[in-house]
């Protein structure tokens, strides 16, 4: 029997009408800006969030590490969350290809204020580093799944503007973001001067992410990815993917998101569980309780077919997927339900 594999939504496999859309891509050589399916993803996808252009690219990693080589400069600083994927699990990338410095924020479950923003800013005196760039994720992964609605963006980036700092959005599961708070992805364009999207989350394409920006910085943007070894050929069969993701794959993430909360319901009701963190997208964190011992819950979760990931001292996170069946879910209550601490 298949696991019910609640460990990310990165691990969904290619459904059959996706590995169609990938086997009758035409594709040519991306390097040499042939391949006529990579453009099509592109402007797509730049069109969708209402920015000029977009490159496509094996990762979100990549996608943000080239955005912020772009925005920064040696001795400048990007301010971001604690918790952020940018400086969390990108093995210090912002280090080791900038050279720039990071000034952490204490947000709530990963989200920042515009207040925090302005206070972040440092004052133009030769003992700081030049604060280049802000950079938010939405949704936010360490918090939860937790969103930022479009007139909390709005907000933050009115602070940037006013000091000439660009905004970059790590925007890994924007779509999650997007499908829970209503907002319009158009109207991200306004407000970003540059966002990552990942393809290969939620939205079940098996690779890939897209960077977006104004003309001339992507441009330029593909000499970073270049350099970084991320040229590649005939990538037309995986842009395929992904515009088969974003073509039939957004509006089912409503679903997604509802069994979140139904699990987080169940949770709720077992002794073992101390807390669950309100649900808000795909994302389950729950702390159990001291008693039980994390290692021989997951154990336990795993001998009877479930994965998940421990995420903390007795914390652990489920993420629902677009392979997460209605079968799937009635076991997994029964599971959840079976646990004797
Ligand atoms: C997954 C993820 C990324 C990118 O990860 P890759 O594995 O490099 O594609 C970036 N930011 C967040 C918040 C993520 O969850």
């Amino acid at each position: 029997m298949n696991p019910i594999d609640l460990r990310s939504d990165t691990v969904t496999k290619p459904s059959p009408g996706m590995l169609q859309a990938m086997f009758s891509a035409p594709v040519g050589d991306d390097v040499y800006n042939e391949d006529p399916t990579v453009h099509e993803l592109q402007d797509y996808c730049a069109s969708l969030f209402g920015m000029e252009a977009a490159l496509f690219c094996p990762t979100g990693t990549m996608t943000n590490q080239i955005a912020i080589k772009m925005h920064t400069q040696p001795l400048s600083e990007v301010i971001c969350e604690k918790t952020s994927h940018i400086y969390l699990y990108e093995v210090g990338g912002i280090a080791f290809h900038s050279a720039a410095s990071v000034h952490l924020v204490d947000g709530v479950r990963g989200k920042i204020t515009p207040q925090q923003v302005l206070a972040g800013i440092n004052p133009d005196n030769v003992h700081y580093p030049v604060t280049s760039l802000v950079s938010l994720e939405n949704t936010c992964n360490k918090g939860g799944g937790s969103y930022y609605t479009l007139a909390e963006i709005a907000a933050i980036a009115e602070v940037c503007q006013q000091n000439g700092i660009p905004l970059h959005l790590d925007g890994a599961r924007v779509f999650n973001a997007l499908a829970a708070s209503g907002d319009s992805a158009l109207e991200y364009g306004k407000y970003f001067d540059s966002i990552s999207v990942c393809l290969s989350k939620g939205l079940g394409a098996p690779v890939g992410s897209v960077l977006l920006g104004k003309k001339n910085f992507i441009e330029k943007a593909k000499r970073v990815r270049k350099a970084l070894g991320g040229g590649w050929r005939q990538a037309g069969y995986l842009a395929a993917a992904g515009l088969y993701a974003l073509q039939n794959n957004l509006d089912r993430l409503q679903e997604d998101h509802a069994r979140a909360k139904q699990i987080a319901q169940e949770l709720a009701l077992s002794s073992y569980v101390a807390e669950v963190i309100p649900v808000e997208t795909n994302i389950v964190i729950f702390r159990l309780a001291d008693e039980v011992d994390m290692d021989q819950y997951l154990e336990y979760l795993k001998e009877n077919g479930v994965l998940a990931t421990s995420f903390g001292p007795q914390l652990i996170r489920f993420v629902t997927h677009l392979d997460i069946s209605e079968d799937m879910m009635q076991t997994l209550f029964e599971v959840l339900d079976g646990f004797q601490a």
